[in-house]
């Protein structure tokens, strides 16, 4: 894109934007609009200076999805209100800033909760919206977009469009899970779940092999709510697989005799302090000392130990709040990654080939020696939207440690990693990605559903003014039909 009369972008905007795994970084002109014409405003000083945009919500995408290097980088947190609410029917209009903290808090006291809710509740639903992202109960509820009714797309024209299943549904389904990249949502209308109590039952056991944890959720896919499970990837050969399950049920109306308190806000709430002593902002310190791979071995191992033990077979009721956002207990967690932050490294294998294919990747980190401090296993299904990343199988995300000295192996592990994963039939996410190449992404997506997407984008955004670091990364400047040039990439 070319500049319009020499306009430049003024410095004072210039910022520097990290991604979530703090391995990436940038500089880029920020705008933070509160407003639709601000938002506007921000296009029309990056059509004259010749730059594209890329959409910014919560930032809590690991890799490179809301950066927009030495470009415009439009910050939406700022629209953050909500616009409707009907607690009858559990329906909530909303501008795209709305955190899922704030979604959720809104709507608990009226016995409601958000249908589909990820790791972290520091998501804007934008930026939900936008990865199209997942639960706990993938495999039951869907993605978030199977609950979106309606919304209203920015173009790049300034012009909005509203979208529904029935309204331009073309757009719909593909701007859903469309990475920011055909316009800024400004207006989402979604449907929230029924809940009559603040608690869920949860029931934790331990589990040896990657066989096993798939077996046992087949078997209670049709019971449970949610399933997630934890994996020991620091666990040596024999236990290679291992590790511990939490299955969770929605109590019926009755079930709770204290329903009206357990819905209040504050019972949900994350506690300030551990054990009522230790504030939780500081809890991050405590895990420094064990960053590194023997003392990630260590806590993997006493979280095991504990849970396959002490906490095997146990059953006990636990606040929504508190068992989906496990990992916002401990604020900053991820610093513990630093000075060279982390990778998560996310693949979606079809149910037949799920374990083998997990197997495999254990094995390949062993041989390159890089080892994930966390992996998450959870069951997901099929839906219809055009980038999906889901499959009727499983996920297993693993976090990786960047460090200097195994940047190299870490780079060749993930590359063998994605190699199983496509011969296994599987998927990748964009939220999650860093490392990803034009080849796998036309591996995995396939060509006819990317010249799809090419040509809706053409259609809503003919100069391709939306773009991001993955944008390119993956896809070029969108102005061409042809994938970023590979040398261009390894050259990188
Ligand atoms: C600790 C943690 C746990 C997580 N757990 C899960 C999980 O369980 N399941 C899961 O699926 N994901 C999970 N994620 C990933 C996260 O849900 C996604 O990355 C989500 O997209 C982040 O939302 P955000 O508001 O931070 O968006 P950003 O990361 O800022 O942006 C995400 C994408 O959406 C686009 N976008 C943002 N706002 C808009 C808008 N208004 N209109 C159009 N496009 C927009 C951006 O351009 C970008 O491509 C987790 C992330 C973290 C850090």
């Amino acid at each position: 894109m070319k500049s319009e009369d020499g306009f430049l972008l003024p410095s004072s905007r210039l910022e520097k934007v990290q991604s979530w795994g703090m391995n990436r970084e940038a500089l880029a002109y920020v705008y933070r609009p509160s407003t639709v014409d601000g938002i506007r405003e921000a296009l029309n000083d990056a059509h004259r200076a010749g730059r594209t945009v890329g959409i910014r919500g919560g930032g809590c995408s690991y890799g490179d999805a809301s950066i927009n290097s030495e470009n415009v980088v439009l910050d939406i947190t700022r629209m953050n209100r909500i616009l409707r609410w009907d607690p009858q029917e559990g329906i909530i209009e909303i501008e795209p800033g709305v955190t899922l903290q704030r979604l959720w808090q809104y709507v608990i006291g009226d016995g409601w909760w958000p249908p589909v809710v990820s790791g972290t509740m520091f998501v804007t639903m934008g930026g939900a919206v936008g990865m199209n992202y997942h639960g706990k109960n993938n495999y039951k509820m869907g993605p978030i977009g199977e609950h979106v009714l309606e919304f209203d797309l920015l173009l790049a024209d300034g012009t909005i469009v509203t979208c529904s299943r029935e309204q331009r549904p073309d757009v719909f389904y593909a701007a859903i899970g469309g990475f920011g990249m055909l316009g800024c949502f400004t207006r989402l209308v979604m449907k929230m779940k029924r809940v009559y109590s603040g608690l869920l039952e949860v029931e934790a056991f331990a589990t040896s092999t990657f066989t096993e944890i798939a077996r046992v959720f087949e078997q209670r896919m049709a019971v449970d709510d949610y399933l997630v499970g934890w994996i020991d990837c620091l666990a040596t050969s024999n236990g290679r697989g291992r590790g511990l399950v939490h299955a969770a049920r929605y109590l019926k109306p009755g079930d709770d005799s204290s329903a009206n308190q357990t819905l209040q806000i504050a019972y949900q709430d994350l506690p300030e302090t551990l054990f009522g002593l230790v504030p939780k902002s500081i809890m991050w310190r405590f895990l420094k000392p064990f960053s590194n791979d023997t003392g990630m071995r260590l806590i993997n191992w006493a979280r095991y130990f504990m849970g396959s033990t002490v906490g095997n077979n146990k059953t006990t009721r636990q606040s929504h709040a508190a068992f989906a956002f496990l990992l916002d207990y401990v604020p900053n967690w991820k610093r513990v990654y630093l000075p060279g932050g982390l990778v998560q490294y996310q693949s979606f294998v079809p149910a037949e080939h799920a374990a083998a294919c997990f197997d495999q990747q254990m094995e390949i980190c062993s041989k390159y020696k890089v080892f994930p401090w966390l992996g998450v296993f959870k069951r997901h299904r099929t839906d219809n939207f055009l980038m999906t990343h889901a499959v009727d199988g499983y996920s297993l995300a693993l976090d990786f440690p960047v460090r200097k000295r195994s940047a190299d192996r870490l780079k060749q592990a993930i590359c063998e990693m994605n190699r199983v994963v496509l011969e296994s039939g599987g998927r990748f996410y964009f939220a999650k990605d860093s490392m990803l190449t034009p080849d796998d992404a036309n591996a995995y997506l396939g060509q006819d559903v990317i010249a799809r997407f090419r040509q809706i984008k053409r259609e809503l955004d003919p100069d391709g003014l939306w773009q991001t670091d993955l944008s390119r990364r993956l896809f070029g400047n969108w102005n061409s039909d042809t994938a970023p040039n590979r040398a261009l990439q390894e050259a990188r």
